[in-house]
């Protein structure tokens, strides 16, 4: 099987299963699972047949490949927190530190080990940053808990938990601001009807550019395990 189809790079990969399926890396190689015996006509008639969604696909998955081809917890790679990249720094010491842009880790580090920073800094930051808002608003919540969620910064549960993702901890503050006042409006509206929309308008005029922000930089959520 070749490794380009229509200029892309493609993996197939064979597998213990009786469809073909296929999704882009974070590198923006086209990875093809296939049966163990699949010929290899069918592979290309799968491809062929998809021509359109590959293409679509592809111009995404390079754009995001492009986004955090940076970022990395090696030396001078980068890291970002809230909503700045830290240039990494490989040191001696024992605990993680950070000072005028650069975040400085023991020896031997690596994603693991900025991920448990990240949660340990949500687990200071954003229950204060709930309970603050929360606050100035006016809207009482019950609980907040602090995820690991891929699919959306935050939520609110029926009975008036708030659940906020580890990963803001990547986003800048204002827009942190932003997804906890949207979460504290289910508290009042639990849809995103027009009505809701105004609650949040009321709290935050400039929340659709906070909200921008948050769209563009989805790729965030999918930056670590
Ligand atoms: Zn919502």
């Amino acid at each position: 099987m070749e490794e380009k189809f229509a200029g892309i790079p493609v993996k197939v990969e064979y597998k213990k299963t009786s469809r073909l399926s296929m999704t882009f890396d974070k590198d923006g190689t086209l990875i093809v699972s296939v049966p163990l015996r699949a010929p290899e006509s069918d592979i290309l008639r799968f491809l062929n047949d998809h021509r359109r969604w590959i293409r679509i696909h592809y111009t995404q998955a390079v754009a995001f490949a492009e986004a955090h081809e940076d970022i990395k917890v090696e030396e001078g790679g980068l890291v970002p927190y809230l909503g700045e990249n830290l240039t990494v720094h490989i040191g001696g010491r024992s605990r993680i530190t950070m000072a005028d842009g650069v975040i400085v880790f023991p020896e031997g580090s690596g994603e693991d080990e900025y991920v448990k920073w990240l949660k340990k800094k949500a687990k200071e930051y954003l229950p204060s940053k709930l309970a603050l808002i929360s606050e100035s608003t006016g809207i009482p919540f019950r609980r907040t808990r602090i995820s690991g969620a891929k699919k959306s910064w935050g939520s609110c549960s029926p009975d008036g938990t708030i659940s906020l993702s580890w990963r803001l901890m990547m986003c800048p503050p204002g827009a942190i601001d932003y997804v906890i006042v949207h979460e504290l409006c289910h508290r009042l509206h639990m849809d995103h009807s027009k009505e809701f929309w105004a609650e949040v308008e009321v709290r935050m005029p400039d929340y659709k550019k906070r909200k921008k922000w948050l769209d563009a930089n989805s790729f965030l959520m999918d930056l670590f395990e």
